[in-house]
């Protein structure tokens, strides 16, 4: 059955694909259903009936569940679902934040749907990645190359399940307004560029991972307030803040350089690593309030705890001292080691105390007790934590929860 873009309801209603954004399932949507003008369809599914455009619609996510009768469960599981919104909550930022010094958004969801449906769905307005093995894979499964979202995620240039570079498009106005436009169906003019001309840099692909994780995971809902007060802490407890609350610059710029060296010259981490921007980093890390890029969250949270688990843990922390009010300032000057190695000795000292008194203890036993100190050595000190706590060695001499 055909329907026309004049009747209020699409008579065909496919089901999303594994991963795959909302942009994408409106094309197959326009497809099924044999629309002629992308543009109309677009302003009759998204309620945007003034501009009539494609990429750059204003999405009102109620409208689309009406006219969808309901078959993608509701506003809040088309955002879920569908974007990478929660992505951006669960990092405590948004799509649009491109320079730090930005005031925090009341309303992540709200700001992402005013972004306009290549925004909310893909992240960004017109740069779009895809990975040449999954698209073979989904031509072969399912007769469509489609967007996956993680592909999509700021920070992310490598698919973690080939782990091979990804693919990128940059769509000029005119074309991504008029069509939709897919992975294996791009205008003969666009440009297509590898995004990681290096391979697979380890520090790229542990981006990626962590990165997945934190879309994938339905458990936690972020705030731009948990998240800045568990950087802080992450920063502070690797002795990386003064006593007077002031980021160690020098410190801070060397371990940050250093760590992200493999990837400095990807244009994707250039900003969070450019000799010229890293001032304006510290500077907003400084003070209160700031809200990051994505990338650069991502590139911060990767690298002072290693894991989304761990992050996540923190920040679920943060987000209790915050609701109970003990955390009302920063708690820097009672976190705070003077140096690096002084982090370094006191954090060892707690797991050797801990484990005079418990002998059989487990790594999971030492988290449970210790979580910061765990959380540290795991991040800055691994090789000596896996000697005195290897991760296969479990006793199960303890069950201790953490609140
Ligand atoms: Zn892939």
């Amino acid at each position: 059955m055909i329907t026309h873009p004049s009747s209020a309801e699409p008579a065909r209603l496919p089901k999303p694909l594994p991963d795959e954004t909302l942009y994408s399932l409106f094309a197959r949507i326009h497809w099924l259903n044999d629309y002629g003008n992308a543009r109309e369809c677009c302003a009759m599914l998204l309620g945007d009936g003034e501009r009539l455009r494609v990429a750059d619609s204003r999405f009102d996510p109620v409208h689309f569940d009406s006219v969808t009768r309901g078959f993608y469960g509701g506003v809040r599981l088309i955002l879920t679902k569908l974007t990478p919104t929660n992505f951006f909550q669960r990092l405590g930022t948004h799509p649009s934040v491109e320079i730090p010094h930005r005031l925090h958004p009341d309303d992540a969801v709200a700001l992402a749907v005013s972004n306009g449906l290549a925004t909310l769905s893909n992240g960004r307005a017109h740069l779009w990645r895809w990975c040449p093995s999954c698209l073979k894979r989904d031509q072969d499964t399912y007769g469509v190359a489609y967007w996956h979202r993680k592909h999509q995620l700021p920070g992310v240039v490598i698919c973690c399940e080939h782990q091979t570079s990804l693919l990128e498009t940059t769509l000029p106005y005119q074309a991504r307004q008029q069509e939709f436009i897919m992975p294996g169906r791009l205008p003969g003019r666009a440009r297509i560029k590898l995004v990681c001309s290096a391979g697979a840099p380890p520090t790229a692909m542990a981006l990626a991972q962590f990165a997945e994780q934190i879309l994938l995971d339905d458990a936690v809902e972020g705030s731009p307030e948990s998240v800045q007060g568990a950087l802080v802490d992450g920063l502070a407890e690797a002795g990386l803040v003064s006593r007077a609350g002031r980021i160690r610059k020098k410190a801070f710029v060397a371990e940050w350089k250093n760590l992200y060296a493999d990837i400095s010259e990807l244009t994707e981490f250039a900003p969070p690593l450019n000799e010229r921007c890293l001032p304006s980093l510290v500077e907003a890390l400084n003070q209160h309030g700031w809200l990051l890029p994505a990338t650069t969250t991502l590139m911060l949270a990767n690298w002072l705890f290693g894991s989304w688990q761990l992050f996540k843990e923190h920040c679920r922390w943060r987000k209790v001292f915050l609701l109970t009010g003990v955390a009302e300032e920063r708690q820097w000057s009672k976190v705070a080691a003077n140096t690096p190695e002084d982090a370094r000795k006191s954090h060892r000292d707690t797991c050797i105390e801990f484990l005079k008194s418990y002998p059989g203890a487990t790594r999971k036993d030492f988290w449970a007790t210790h979580p910061k100190s765990c959380r540290w050595l795991h991040t800055h000190d691994k090789e000596w934590l896996q000697r005195q706590l290897p991760t296969a060695h479990r006793s199960g001499v303890m069950q201790l929860e953490l609140f």
